[in-house]
């Protein structure tokens, strides 16, 4: 009996003749609880919603279990700490969890069935950065990757990491230089910590961010990765040097703080979704993302080098017809339309 495996609230495994089902990245509580096993990717909670459950054991990195307390302000229950690189069992199926980059504590999960060895990227950067390791290659031969397709579209244009970098410090250094303050908004958790690590390294600025980004912070200092930064929370107004300040806010943040009011700024906004609107409410947007563009999808796949490769998030079709036409491999998203097949008729 081969293991059958299909998309649905989570990325779903039938181990055959047990019936033994497990699941990865569940996005309803429901879907964690009908499964025997639930594994998680990473902290970002399109993929975490399973930690804070009693009722449902989780396996996932210690970093994932401890972000997504910070992000969210609530407590994991019921985890059990994987380390990455190292192989081992759950319920007689060997599961190995291995670097995915994206964010700090993010894996691949490697599934060892009898008959199939699958590996799921969750959501991965193939780039080596100041903050993550470049997502890692299975050593092992794998037979099915399902890879996420976030930016998998041939036509969003990303510069390198290093040029936009580099646009954001200009940008930042000019409008200091104009005693303006520079205000980015960019994501909590992956993106603040990288680009706070850059201007650390960079420039002699003070960066101020919010309470939970600054708490996230504390996580990846005590991984070694030595981040500056100061809460404006506690700030009281007079003690902003705006020559040399720089005000990170939250990615969907509107409205600006009390204590920037009185101070000229300029707003920025770092999201890899920059890559395909204009948002034109920011002076500059920089199309910075923690997630893997197409090429480095289509590079990872290659490297990979499985039988067959499913797609999943964001441009799944356009991504599986790129891999079907740039490297000859059976490629489709693992979401089908609903009702189009069964499980049993899937594969
Ligand atoms: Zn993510
Ligand atoms: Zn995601």
């Amino acid at each position: 009996m081969p293991t059958l495996f299909k998309y649905e609230k989570g990325i779903k495994f039938l181990k055959k003749p047990e019936n033994l089902t497990l699941i990865a990245d569940p996005t309803t509580v429901k879907a964690a609880e009908n499964c025997d096993v639930t594994l998680i990717t990473h902290a970002h909670t399109d993929h975490s919603l399973a930690f804070p459950n009693e009722g449902i054991r989780v396996y996932s990195t210690k970093i994932a279990s401890q972000l997504f307390e910070s992000l969210t302000a609530r407590k994991t229950r019921n985890t059990k700490f994987i380390e990455l690189n190292k192989k081992i069992n759950i319920n007689d199926v060997e599961v190995k969890f291995i670097p995915a980059g994206h964010l700090l504590g993010a894996a691949q999960i490697v599934f060892y069935f009898d008959d199939l060895t699958i590996c799921y990227t969750g959501d991965i950067s193939t780039d080596k950065m100041l903050t993550v390791p470049k997502a890692a290659v299975p050593e092992d031969e794998v037979d099915i990757l399902i890879t996420e397709a976030t930016y998998g579209k041939g036509d969003l244009f990303f510069d390198s990491r290093e040029i936009i970098k580099t646009s954001i410090l200009k940008w930042v250094a000019e409008n200091l230089q104009k005693n303006k303050v520079p205000v980015i908004n960019m994501g909590h958790l992956g993106p603040a910590q990288e680009i706070i690590a850059y201007l650390n390294e960079m420039l002699s600025v003070d960066i101020y961010c919010d309470n939970r980004t600054s708490e996230i912070n504390k996580i990846y200092q005590n991984e070694g990765h030595n981040l500056q930064w100061n809460r404006f929370d506690l700030l009281n107004d007079s003690e902003l040097k705006a020559e040399r300040s720089v005000v990170l806010l939250p990615r969907a943040a509107k409205e600006i703080p009390e204590f920037l009011k009185s101070h000229k700024i300029s707003r920025g906004i770092v999201t890899g979704q920059a890559s395909r609107f204009a948002y034109s409410s920011f002076e500059q947007a920089f199309p910075f993302s923690m997630h893997a563009n197409c090429n480095e999808l289509l590079e990872h796949v290659k490297a990979v080098n499985p039988k067959k490769v499913y797609t999943l998030y964001g441009f799944d079709s356009d991504f599986a017809a790129i891999v079907r036409q740039k490297l000859k491999l059976f490629a489709r998203p693992i979401k089908m339309p609903k009702n189009r097949l069964t499980l049993e008729e899937f594969l």
